[in-house]
């Protein structure tokens, strides 16, 4: 996009243009992986024209005063992919690089997922450019409530339900619910998930990305003719969903070698002692220096040969460039993202099986609409119910991408997209077009 000359001299640098937020790397994977799936469906192009672009893609820039009396402007987006599956559904992220493009990817992505697991949802993303981590808890507090102000006319309880995602928690989803409320005069529960307890949040949310990726993987085990007994696994990424996985998968008596975060990696082919490097994590802020392990770069761990390799940090993070150096028999996407379509050509042809993101970090939104339904009903479910919930309903999901997958004989994404597209085209087709 041409930068108008008033902007092109002086000033600050001006925004990259709208063209080169659609074409983020991102986006462009999520329309590859869409165009693969719609080719095997035979999809005619009115269904493509309906799925490719998202229905509803709001940018607001919003100035915030910092502790220090000055004042900043930030970016934000909220893109909401389809509205014919009931209201939008998905995270809000707080990072450096979030931007139209990586949204519209992820709002997507968060389309299929809910598809997959029959959640009555259609997907959504949003998040604010900026780094967390250089900004204080007050300067947090008041992007948030910014933000949530500025998006306030695309959401509500039955049109658009945030939730956490990189860089946002519980405290977060407790400003943007109390701001949602105050904008209109009282207490609506269900207008986000992954709240705190004590506001209506659920039992097991914080734990169940984590958890339904190890659900996911017994399931695909199961399918194999395996166990987890003993199976060695490496993590890329210990924070919300790496240290769930890592923790569960310990308990259920597998092997965790390899770990790796933003610090470094550590690394013990006799199997990480997990529950001491969390205390450890938390103590050090990262898993690097932990004493029961060799410490090692975090490139090194994601090539240590292993059986099961669980991608759950950030995106595009197995490529074209090292995707044969990947020495895996199974990737378990518990990340967004994180195989390019290229990577994973290279990954099957050599005979690795990948478990996609939309099946295996599914028990994220899942867990989220028990909290929906549980803030619908005014009604608490315990902690047990929802885990054995999740379980079953990862369980079913990975059973229908085996089975659509050998009954296709293509890989599990395109039997999972296949399964997730059809589901809400077949719903596109029922409502029509309006007028
Ligand atoms: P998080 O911010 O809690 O943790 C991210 C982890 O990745 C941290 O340990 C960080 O140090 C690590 N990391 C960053 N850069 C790295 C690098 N170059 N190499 C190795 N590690 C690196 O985020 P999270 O909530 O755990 O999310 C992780 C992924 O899972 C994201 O792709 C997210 O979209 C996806 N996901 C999360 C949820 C959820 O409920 N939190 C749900 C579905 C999908």
């Amino acid at each position: 996009m041409a930068v108008p000359d008033a902007l092109a001299t002086g000033g600050p640098e001006p925004r990259a243009g709208l063209e080169a937020e659609w074409q983020s790397p991102l986006y462009l994977d999520a329309c590859e992986q869409l165009e693969r799936a719609a080719d095997l469906l035979t999809l005619d192009d009115e269904a493509r024209i309906r799925l490719r672009e998202p229905r509803r893609s709001l940018i607001v820039n919003f100035p915030v005063r910092m502790d220090d009396g000055s004042v900043e402007g930030f970016a934000g987006y909220r893109v909401q992919h389809t509205l014919t599956m009931g209201p939008t559904k998905g995270g809000i992220r707080y990072a450096p690089h979030v931007s139209l493009g990586e949204c519209a990817a992820l709002a997507m992505w968060m389309t299929w997922k809910c598809a997959l697991l029959g959640l009555p949802y259609g997907g959504a993303k949003g998040g604010v450019r900026c780094d967390p981590r250089t900004l204080s808890a007050t300067e947090i507090e008041r992007v948030t409530r910014r933000y949530a102000t500025e998006i306030l006319p695309v959401l509500g309880p039955d049109r658009d339900i945030p939730a956490p995602d990189m860089g946002t928690g519980e405290r977060e989803m407790a400003w943007l619910y109390d701001t949602y409320s105050q904008s209109v005069g009282h207490s609506v529960q269900q207008i986000v998930t992954g709240k705190p307890a004590s506001l209506g949040g659920t039992a097991a949310r914080r734990s169940s990305t984590g958890l339904g990726v190890v659900s996911a993987l017994e399931g695909t085990l199961k399918r194999l003719g395996q166990t987890l007994a003993n199976r060695t696994v490496v993590v890329q990424g210990f924070g919300n969903v790496g240290s769930v996985v890592c923790a569960r998968l310990h308990k259920l008596g597998a092997r965790v070698i390899g770990v790796s975060d933003v610090s470094g990696g550590v690394v013990n082919l006799g199997g990480i002692d997990v529950p001491s490097l969390i205390a450890w994590h938390a103590e050090n802020e990262g898993v690097r220096g932990y004493p029961g392990a060799d410490t090692t770069g975090a490139e090194e761990v994601l090539e240590l040969p292993c059986e099961i390799l669980v991608p759950a940090a950030l995106e595009r993070q197995i490529h074209a460039k090292n995707a044969d150096r990947i020495r895996c028999r199974l990737v378990v996407e518990a990340a967004n993202g994180p195989t390019t379509p290229a990577a994973e050509d290279i990954l099957l042809d050599r005979g690795v099986l990948v478990v996609p993101d939309i099946l295996a970090n599914a028990g994220g939104v899942t867990v989220s609409y028990y909290e929906w339904v549980q803030g619908q009903q005014r009604h608490a479910w315990d902690a047990a119910d929802i885990e054995r919930r999740l379980d079953l309903q990862m369980q079913t999901a990975v059973e229908r991408v085996a089975e659509t997958a050998a009954r296709l004989r293509v890989d599990w994404r395109s039997a999972a997209l296949s399964v997730a597209i059809a589901r809400v085209t077949e719903a596109g087709a029922m409502r029509g077009i309006y007028p």
